[in-house]
Formats: C-alpha cells, structure tokens, sequence
C-alpha cells in the first residue's frame, strides 16, 4: 500500500508540479490555465445574476469597485502578467459581508463589505487580496490537492481491502487529507493574498496602511452575534494585522514609489 501511495504521489508531483514565479512556492497544479478560466467564467456566470445574487447596477456602488478593480488589476497586469480578462460585479446584498475572486479574474463584492472597507483604499486591499488568489493560482492548487487526495484515498481504499486495520488507516488518511494538506495551505493562501495583495494596493497608489483598519473593522464585527461571511474563510484576523504590520515597511516604500490615487469614501448602504 505505501509503495502505491508513494509511486502515485510521485508520478503526481513530477508531472504537475510548478513553482510560482510570485510566491517561490512549489504548487500542485493539475488544471491547465484554460481550463480554469473556462470554469472561472462558467461559475461566475451561475454565481452572479440570479435571485439569490442580484447584481447591483446602482453607479454609486459600481463605478468605485470598477475604479479600484480598474487600478488594481492594470498594476497586476504590468507586475505580473496573467492576460486575463478581468470583470468586476457588485453583488447587491447588504446582509453578506463577503467578496471574492475566480480563477481568469472574475471578481465581486458584496454591498454588505462596503462599511467594512469606508473607502476606495480599504476596498483596494481587499481587491488586491482577490486579484492576487486569482494570479497566484490558488483555485487550482486548492481543487488539485482535493483532486490528489481523493485519488490517494481511493488508491488506498483498493490496498487495504483486507487488511483489519482498514478503518483505523482510512481515518488517518483521511484526517490527514483534510487537516494535514489541505487546511494548512488554504491558510498559506490568505496569507499569500494578503501579503502581495498589500504590496499590488500599493503599487497602483493606494495606502497600504488602510489595510490596518480594514481588518480591524472586521475583528470589531466579527465579535458580535454573526461573524462576517469573510470571516469563515478568512479566519482571525488580528494575526493577519500582526503579518501585515511586519509587511508594512516593504508595501510603504512601493507606496513612496506610486502614483498616487485619490480614494473616495464609499456610500452608506442604509
Ligand atoms: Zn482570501
């Protein structure tokens, strides 16, 4: 069983394996590029537009997140390259505190963030945040890993078939697929986005220290009866503003460098 486990862990790593020129981090990337970005198009297609998810085209919520998001992905495009074609919606949905990012640059933000960020350089860190998961390819390390474990997991449900120690072996596996892998990358994620994402707001001239109150806003929310949406897949955040007070230095010194934007203050949502 573990020479299946090792030889298919192998094979998997040595055909797939990439590092990102970003991060230096080796990736498991299993999806071509065009593959993601038809899903990418494809998701966002069914995850914008419907009832649940009406997409807002009130100019007073849409023309700053075309702005910032303009700005944003202009300075990712020249730093980094990806040619995507970038959209950005906002969902109208004052309850959802949340925002997101699909492979190919697919972008939305709910009104519901809109107090948290208060203005176009709180929502320029978050758009970096998002912009950044979509360039460091995260959504196809994120399903490759959940592809790879299932393929480990199958491969040792065949091995083990008699074995009485199956149940216990399985569980192991099984903790370690979901605790072991892949949470802790998922973690390694936020903090990649949140770090380039920083630097990226930065460069296109917004000030990095905006990302302080950002996150500190969230905390504020998050202590009250029903955390933010963010919240569940971007957990605690005063840990990221001691990461992003140690990234501070680095993002003011791109920020000294930029042109600098002149961020307006985002509308109330009331
Ligand atoms: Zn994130």
């Amino acid at each position: 069983m573990l020479k299946r486990f090792g030889l298919l862990g192998l094979l998997l790593l040595s055909v797939t394996c990439s590092t990102s020129k970003v991060s230096g981090r080796n990736q498991l990337l299993l999806f071509s590029e065009q593959r993601m970005t038809q899903m990418g198009v494809e998701a966002y297609a069914q995850m914008t537009g419907t009832d649940k998810v009406p997409v807002s085209t009130d100019a007073r919520y849409t023309t700053p997140l075309y702005r910032v998001g303009r700005a944003i992905s202009q300075a990712a495009e020249l730093q980094h390259k990806p040619g995507y074609d970038w959209e950005f919606k906002v969902i109208d949905d004052k309850k959802t505190v949340n925002a997101w990012a699909l492979p190919g640059g697919k972008i939305a933000f709910y009104t519901g963030i809109y107090p948290i960020l208060q203005d176009e350089a709180g929502m320029a860190i978050v758009m970096g945040h998002e912009v950044m998961h979509a360039i460091l390819r995260h959504g196809n390390e994120r399903m490759s890993q959940s592809a790879a474990a299932q393929v480990i997991l199958a491969g040792a449900a065949i091995g083990l078939n008699d074995s009485k120690y199956r149940g216990e072996i399985m569980g192991a596996l099984g903790v370690g697929a979901s605790v072991g892998v892949i949470l802790p990358f998922s973690r390694k994620h936020e903090s990649e986005a949140d770090e380039y994402g920083l630097y990226l707001a930065a460069a296109a001239g917004y000030d990095p220290e905006a990302g302080i109150g950002v996150w500190e806003r969230m905390a504020a929310m998050s202590e009250g009866k029903r955390p933010p949406e963010f919240m569940s897949t971007h957990p605690d955040p005063l840990n990221r503003i001691k990461n992003m007070r140690k990234w501070m230095p680095k993002a003011k010194a791109i920020y000294a460098q930029s042109r600098k934007a002149q961020p307006a203050r985002l509308p109330d949502i009331n």
